[in-house]
């Protein structure tokens, strides 16, 4: 049987890694908030139980970084930036409050654990632009670094800032003119060879995974808030407060599963610290 070359070119997709892809987990920063956040009826009162206690949970969060053979260096979201509690503001940095803060834990310093410097980022690819992945933007502002982004999240951030209909979840600070917007559309983007994106709207219209595949650590997928922490993943909860569309939430995670399943994948979830443990970040580098 003959076997359609379209199919052929998306199976190698899956299929490709780059020898000599190397991998760091950047640690850029930790933030604590109410489970109900990101966990469907976490804390809910009953009947028999009308005042529970408010579970509050650490986030973790995790920025990637590739050195890629052809591509060269490739970050995967930003963490939050510079001084971010102050550009926040009340009452967002109340809600989700910084929390164990070391200075280690800037972008531009976690870059440099890796024998890297962020002057030598080569593009930049964004899951979703929420603000605790988008504000270290910041860093590329006028530099003509590609900046590459769901053109559904693009349009939608834009559009929730500017009429205020989604605002503090997007902000203003890093949706600007002098960054180099490069938006891609459809369901699948080979990125790089080896790096392919996945479009999983749900917490986000036009947000994506990424599946990057390594020569000797196998498949990863890096699944940004699509899945907050484990839970959304292992028992399929949805997010709380933070849900937006449910039954789009509902098919990205039957996508990603099956995903997971064709590809033996290794999870990395947007914030969670259990999913990480086991694991090495900066400097340690993965191939
Ligand atoms: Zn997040």
């Amino acid at each position: 049987m003959q076997v359609p070359t379209p199919i052929i070119l998306s199976l190698c997709a899956y299929l490709i890694e780059p020898q000599g892809t190397k991998l760091w987990l950047l640690h850029v920063g930790n933030l604590e908030c109410d489970e109900a956040w990101f966990k469907r009826g976490g804390g809910t009162s009953t009947l028999s139980n009308p005042n529970p206690a408010r579970e509050r949970r650490k986030l973790i969060m995790v920025s990637v970084l590739i050195e890629h053979p052809v591509d060269g260096l490739i970050l995967f979201e930003t963490g939050s930036g510079k001084d971010y509690p102050e550009i926040w503001g009340a009452p967002i940095n109340d809600i989700f409050a910084r929390v164990d803060y070391s200075e280690d834990q800037e972008l531009d310093v976690q870059i440099k654990k890796t024998g890297h410097d962020i002057k030598n980022v080569k593009m930049v690819v964004i899951g979703h632009l929420h603000l605790d992945h988008a504000g270290g933007l910041e860093y590329f502002r006028n530099t003509g670094v590609p900046i590459y982004v769901h053109e559904k999240e693009l349009k939608h951030a834009f559009y929730s800032v500017a009429t205020k209909s989604d605002l503090g979840v997007y902000l203003p600070h890093y949706l600007t003119f002098d960054l180099t917007w490069v938006p891609f559309s459809g369901s699948f983007v080979e990125i790089a060879q080896g790096l392919n994106l996945h479009h999983a709207p749900g917490h986000t219209p036009g947000l994506c995974i990424l599946q990057v595949n390594m020569p000797k650590t196998g498949t990863w997928v890096f699944t940004t808030d699509m899945y907050h922490v484990s839970e959304n993943y292992e028992e399929s909860v949805p997010q709380g407060w933070l849900a937006r569309e449910h039954d789009d939430w509902v098919r990205s995670n039957q996508m990603i599963h099956m995903l997971q399943r064709r590809t033996g994948a290794r999870m990395i979830f947007g914030h969670c610290a259990k999913a990480l443990e086991g694991l090495k970040m900066a400097p340690h580098a993965y191939e």
